[in-house]
């Protein structure tokens, strides 16, 4: 476990990192970036002047031999004033592969190694720069899939979830020292605690995890996505529906062909929410073995889905057949589902959206989902899907107010949610526990100290640092 950021596991003194922070390729700007005790020497040696901080520098980039390697901008930001914390130079010359690999070259000659995926912003947390939350706003800011979710991004990049974090864990501070002083003069605890203040501080904590958690939620929406499936008969509509949908979108990413010809997926965006469409094959008793094998994958596909849109035609009597109440029938229970009639123009209905069964139909065979009419060909409907989807992924609000979350996030809140609520437990006691409500209050600041890095094991550090790219 880290104790407070800066304090523990630094970067061995000495040690200074390079890498190329700018994208491999060509560009107009290049951006190489050192960090450590060996700035000084590496400016001697490639700028061979000194450096005002801070300061746009125009000069030549020296090689070993004096010759020129590039002319540029030089940048240095002495610590602690830099990002990392520690002294840093960049060094802004013509965005080429090679020119920047000669002069990345030259800042190991004179002391640097290559720095590891995300080391800079890692120094940059053990310096105390930022706070391990801020950190992954970095990774995620530059990850964004979605224009909404570069904004969340860069919230959290800007302390906006690491502060409601704080806030949460200073009252719970405030709570420990009252409830550990209690257990250190036992006799005293009446003035040291009286059980229903406990209880409306407890309270109190509790409903502001459960907020912040409602909110991370639909950070880690934006930043996750939703992956859904379109499951159906052939010939129902599916590939048509995922053309409406992805004609529509703006941010439409390429359409991935599936290793068969079984299955294509497709990014889109609702409401700056990533979704990934799963097109599957056609779901129909069959003997063929590459039909078979299309089918395997598309279970496979429901398995991992956050939802499933199951498409019966409209246009033929009923709806909904024993083919498609058969496919229905099995999927996974716990997964939210669509029924989406498709080809309503045909069928002469208008667009809408039912809830619960539809009439003129077995309602035993199809259980109570949601039912949106509408037409992939005309997109009469598509609106409305599109709310459907808002919906059922939870979109409380407008996302522009939302930080972006993590998975580990969640977990994190979750768990804090239910150590609180059993510390909320001890608290209704007509005399609490207090051993058993120090403990699940410290087990409370721990686990949301994780979400900031206070208490963050060293490996989970690592396993965070190393996703990022390298020059980061
Ligand atoms: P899939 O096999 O489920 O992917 O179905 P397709 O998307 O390939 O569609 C099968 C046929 O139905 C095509 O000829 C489509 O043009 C047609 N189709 C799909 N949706 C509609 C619709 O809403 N209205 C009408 N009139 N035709 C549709």
């Amino acid at each position: 476990m880290r104790g407070t950021p800066g304090k523990s596991t630094g970067a061995p003194a000495g040690d200074t990192i390079a890498a190329i922070a700018t994208p491999a390729g060509r560009g107009g700007v290049g951006v190489v970036r050192v960090s450590g005790s060996a700035v000084g020497a590496v400016i001697a040696g490639i700028v061979q002047r000194q450096l005002a901080a801070r300061r746009a520098t125009l000069t030549t980039f020296q090689g070993g031999r004096g010759e020129a390697l590039d002319q540029g901008i030089a940048l240095h930001f002495p610590g602690p004033h830099s990002y990392t914390g520690e002294d840093v130079l960049e060094l802004h010359g013509h965005g080429g592969p090679v020119v920047l690999g000669l002069l990345l070259e030259r800042c190991i000659e004179l002391g640097a190694r290559l720095a590891q995926p995300g080391e800079f912003t890692q120094r940059a947390f053990l310096n105390g720069k930022l706070d391990l939350a801020q950190a992954e706003g970095v990774a995620d800011l530059i990850a964004a899939a979605t224009a909404t979710a570069a904004r969340a991004a860069a919230r959290s990049l800007a302390g906006v979830f690491s502060r409601e974090i704080r806030a949460v864990v200073d009252a719970l501070i405030e709570l420990r020292m009252y409830t550990e002083a209690a257990l250190d003069f036992p006799d005293e605890d009446v003035e040291f605690l009286r059980a229903a203040d406990v209880r409306g501080r407890v309270a109190a904590i509790l409903a502001q995890v459960t907020g912040v958690l409602v909110r991370a939620r639909q950070g880690a929406l934006l930043r996750e996505g939703l992956a859904v499936v379109l499951v159906g008969r052939p010939n129902v509509g599916k590939s048509s529906l995922l053309n409406q949908l992805a004609g529509d979108a703006v941010a439409i990413v390429t359409p991935i062909a599936g290793t068969t010809r079984d299955a294509v997926q497709s990014q889109i965006e609702i409401q700056g929410i990533p979704l990934t469409i799963v097109d599957t094959a056609g779901l129909r008793p069959t003997d063929d073995p590459i039909e078979t094998l299309g089918i395997e994958r598309t279970w496979a596909a429901v398995a991992r889905a956050d939802l499933a849109l199951v498409l019966v035609d409209a246009n033929v009597g009923g709806s909904i057949g024993e083919e498609d109440a058969a496919i229905l029938a099995q999927l996974p229970v716990a997964l939210p589902r669509l029924v989406i009639h498709n080809k309503i123009d045909l069928a002469g209905l208008v667009p809408r959206v039912e809830a619960g069964g539809v009439p003129e139909r077995d309602v035993e065979s199809a259980p109570a989902e949601r039912h949106v009419f509408l037409s992939a060909k005309t997109g009469a409907g598509i609106e409305l899907l599109r709310q459907e989807f808002l919906r059922l992924a939870g979109v409380h609000e407008d996302m522009e107010g939302v930080f972006l979350a993590r998975a580990r996030h969640l977990g994190a809140l979750r768990d804090a949610v239910a150590q609180l609520e059993a510390a909320a437990g001890h608290a209704a006691a007509a005399k609490p526990p207090l051993e058993l409500l120090a403990e699940d209050l410290r087990a409370a600041h721990t686990t949301l100290g994780t979400i900031t890095g206070e208490f963050t094991p060293d490996d989970l550090l690592g396993t965070i640092f190393s996703r990022f790219c390298i020059g980061k």
